[in-house]
């Protein structure tokens, strides 16, 4: 009886972009009050919010609130940042993606820069569905209503999403938050929001189903019994007598696992989060690297070369001080490796400032099992100069 049941109650992780002072932290904290009321989550203030803690994510820092609650179908992990710069720099490099977006635009401005960065960002970076809320609808003429809509379906469709699928919810994030159960606009926008939420957003697939992917951060050879990788699963179910491949640094070996260790006790499965020392056929102590990956067979190809989306620290940020140039050869670090990589900014961009966000082509020295949706950050000597994300791999 070793194996563990583990009740997963369904989980959501999803967040409030948008340009600053449409509502987005009104509207968090709205959903906190009126989910509240239903005694489905804490009444968060939104002076709590708006004073969101600092995070630290590989030399980067990051303010962000998250907050909880549910519906009856399931959980909300929900993130609210207070800043713009901090919205880029939780989409880029915070630790938990979101599944889906609620894009907040007030109905008094219309779409403004950001709420377009972010939603640019939002879809080069996996987000896959989006909901929009529109906000303030409390103190604009009804035929506002009409033409905000028809324009952010036009953006929608400009950066790739579903423009004639996507929810629409009309609302005043300040009205719910102030309790008002008459206007259309009050708490009864909150609960359309939740519905949308729980018909629109699909649970994701969680982690479990996919391939067994294993980041390796050292090995230790075991005498006569060959070497054992040690590492975070970071996905799937890992099971003994599975075939593998080993992978990284321009190689790749096929192997089987013939044995695992969870907490010094032999295991014949892990799961994702599991700390595990694996023991797989014909692996010998010179072939295994910090920064390999150990992986379901055939379930991941090697790159050197791919497209990230990338911010550079301002200098009050401790970042750099002066522009990168269009091309930029420096160390990259991921979870488990670093190495030598070259940047190339796309777009035509001929330098990149500090304190701004570029698309940027990237060069390894060698092919590493890179994934979409990885992030890194760069690195002159000990001073982190800029965090990026993985969001195509190139062959
Ligand atoms: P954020 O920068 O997107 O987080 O915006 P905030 O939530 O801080 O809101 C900016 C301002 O808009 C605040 O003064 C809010 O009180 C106000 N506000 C937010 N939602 C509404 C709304 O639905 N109606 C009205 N009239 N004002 C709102
Ligand atoms: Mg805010």
């Amino acid at each position: 009886s070793k194996k563990k049941v583990v009740v997963q109650k369904d989980h959501c992780n999803v967040g409030t972009i948008g340009h600053i002072d449409h509502g987005k932290t009104t509207l968090t904290s709205a959903i906190t009050a009126v989910q509240a009321k239903k005694g489905k989550a804490t009444f968060v203030p939104f002076d709590k919010i708006d004073q969101a803690p600092q995070e630290r994510l590989r030399g980067i820092t990051i303010n962000t609130a998250h907050v909880g609650y549910s519906t009856d179908k399931r959980h909300y992990a929900h993130t609210d940042c207070p800043g713009h710069m901090d919205f880029i720099k939780n989409m880029i490099a915070g630790t938990s993606q979101m599944d889906a977006a609620i894009v907040i635009v007030a109905a008094t401005d219309g779409q403004m820069p950001q709420t377009r960065e972010h939603l640019m960002l939002a879809k080069q970076i996996g987000v896959e569905k989006i909901i929009v809320f529109v906000n303030k609808c409390d103190i604009v003429d009804p035929e506002v209503l009409e033409l905000v809509e028809l324009e952010m379906r036009e953006l929608l469709d400009k950066y790739g999403y579903d423009s004639e699928n996507t929810p629409f919810v009309f609302g005043s994030a300040l009205l719910a938050l102030k309790g008002d159960t008459e206007s259309e606009y009050g708490e009864a926008c909150i609960h359309r929001l939740m519905d949308t939420l729980d018909e629109y957003i699909e649970t994701p697939q969680r982690d479990l189903k996919a391939p067994f992917f294993l980041p390796l951060d050292s090995s230790v050879p075991v005498p006569n019994r060959g070497t054992v990788m040690i590492g975070t699963l970071k996905r799937g179910v890992m099971k003994k007598g599975q075939e593998a491949e080993l992978l990284g640094f321009d190689k790749r070996i096929k192997t089987a696992i013939t044995g695992m260790q969870v907490f010094r006790k032999d295991v014949t499965e892990c799961q994702a989060g599991e700390n595990v020392g694996v023991l797989a056929r014909g692996i010998k102590k010179e072939q295994v690297e910090k920064g390999m990956v150990l992986a379901a067979y055939k379930s991941v190809t090697l790159h050197n070369r791919f497209e990230a989306t990338m911010y550079l620290l301002s200098e009050e940020e401790h970042g750099r001080k002066k522009a990168l140039p269009r091309c930029y050869t420096q160390m990259l670090y991921s979870d488990t490796w670093s190495m030598s990589c070259r940047l190339d900014l796309l777009e035509d961009m001929q330098i990149l400032m500090p304190g701004e966000r570029a698309s940027v082509h990237g060069t390894l020295l060698f092919e590493m099992a890179l994934t979409v949706g990885l992030s890194f950050s760069i690195r002159e000597g000990v001073t982190t100069i800029a965090t990026g994300k993985i969001t195509k791999l190139l062959p």
